[in-house]
């Protein structure tokens, strides 16, 4: 029979183990990955289970029988440290080889360091992993000053939550506005009145010059650019992340900006495939490739290979789609609204209201605040082929998703 190797434990790759059983696949699957835990949900790690409100168990993805009741054999806490393309083997920091007719990789994104004077200091932190969540947990619980470094969806949920469990934060952003780089102007505005009403002090347009810590090394200030110094027991340094494609690379596939994959998901050798925050792919939604880190790219992409690896063979073409929860705000995001010319909002920026964004005059996204069924209905017209509203209609006093028909 056929032997599939799943290297990385995470989202994407634990979903595809599954995905393959789900569909009848009866060959071999292997899911090797260098975390102890089972298979967990990241999302909560800034949000619920941070505050304390979920434990460790609500994590799961799937219980931990799961994987033995399907014939799915675990591999834990061992990293693939080369994949041999000539053997079809992929071997493992243990020592042990694996041989596989089809590789998938689902190795995900680590954390970018801060480049800093003062970055090594013990106190400063990132947000990716169980382990790093509890670390900062506990860290949180003796802290009186948190400064998040990044404004973007992590750094701004790690703020909601800490200055809920009543810490001081502080949120650093070298550019302009807040998750500048995922939604447009409006929504950025209503999530940084959000964060002042709550007490989280924003610094825009700044940048982090220098950590600087006491004697025992454990930071205490953070200087930033303009001269100031903000105090800070724990620092989060949350800008960003860099696709893991070491493996891919140093195998010769070709990779940029992620391990580059065609329509069906296949790197630049046939036998393996790339899913997940690693994968740079094409999609109709978007002009050129893109790379995406979310729960829906990472398990929708799964679901696609599964199918591939059970002989189907489409390209792939799910509508992206990504939430954020900071403090009462549900910001739900559908298509790609990076590429748009035109804007329309509906509803009220200061309460609940949706962006309809558009190019060339078609709708490619849509982003909410607390508006779901903006968002739910904006999945379901970028999925068909049939007509979407058009900028005028949009513009028209009146105008709601639920009501519109062509
Ligand atoms: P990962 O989940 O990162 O899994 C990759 C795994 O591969 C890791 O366990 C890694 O250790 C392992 N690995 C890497 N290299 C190797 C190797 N060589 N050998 C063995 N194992 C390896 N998305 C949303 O849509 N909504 C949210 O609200 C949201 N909130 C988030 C909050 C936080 C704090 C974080 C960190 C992420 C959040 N995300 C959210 C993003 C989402 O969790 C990711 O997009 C998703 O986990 C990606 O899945 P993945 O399987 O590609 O990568």
């Amino acid at each position: 029979g056929q032997r599939v190797v799943v290297v990385g434990a995470g989202q994407a790759g634990s979903d595809a183990a599954a995905a393959l059983r789900e569909r009848g696949f009866t060959g071999e699957v292997t899911l090797v990955g260098e975390e102890g835990a089972v298979p967990y949900q990241r999302p909560p790690l800034s949000k619920a289970y941070l505050a304390g409100r979920m434990d460790a168990a609500g994590l799961d993805l799937r219980p931990e029988e799961f994987y033995s009741a399907h014939g799915i054999e675990r591999v834990r806490q061992d990293r693939v440290t080369r994949i041999d393309r000539d053997a079809g083997a992929v071997v493992l920091a243990s020592g042990r080889t694996l041989p596989y007719d089809r590789l998938v990789l689902a190795t995900g994104a680590r954390p970018r360091s801060l480049p800093v004077p003062g970055a090594g200091l013990t106190g400063v932190r990132v947000l990716r992993s169980l382990a790093d969540a509890d670390a900062l947990r506990r860290a949180l619980a003796g802290a009186r000053h948190l400064a998040v470094i990044g404004g973007g969806f992590i750094g701004l949920e790690l703020a909601a939550t800490a200055s809920g469990l009543g810490v001081r934060t502080a949120v650093v952003e070298a550019g302009t506005r807040v998750m500048g780089r995922t939604v447009g102007p409006e929504v950025s505005a209503r999530l940084a009145a959000e964060h002042e009403a709550h007490g989280v002090e924003l610094f825009l347009g700044r940048e982090v010059t220098a950590l600087a810590g006491d004697r025992d090394g454990h930071v205490r200030v953070v200087e930033l650019n303009d001269g100031r110094r903000i105090p800070a027991d724990v620092v989060v340094v949350g800008i960003g992340v860099l696709p893991e494609v070491e493996l891919a690379a140093d195998a010769g596939l070709e990779v940029g900006g992620g391990i580059v994959v065609d329509a069906r998901l296949r790197t630049s050798d046939r036998a393996v495939y790339a899913i997940g925050d690693c994968a740079r792919f094409p999609s109709p939604h978007a002009a050129g490739r893109l790379r995406l880190e979310s729960v829906q790219n990472a398990s929708d992409q799964a679901r696609h290979v599964a199918a591939e690896l059970c002989g189907a063979s489409a390209p792939y073409t799910a509508v992206p789609w990504f939430w954020t929860d900071q403090y009462d705000l549900r910001v739900q995001i559908a298509g790609v609204v990076r590429a748009h010319d035109h804007r329309v909002t509906v509803g009220d920026p200061a309460g609940r209201f949706s962006v309809l964004c558009f190019r060339d005059g078609l709708l490619v996204g849509t982003e909410s605040v607390n508006r779901p069924a903006d968002h739910m209905i904006t999945r379901r017209l970028l999925a068909s082929d049939g007509p979407r509203p058009t900028p005028d209609e949009a513009a028209r006093p009146g105008f709601d998703l639920k009501t519109w028909r062509a």
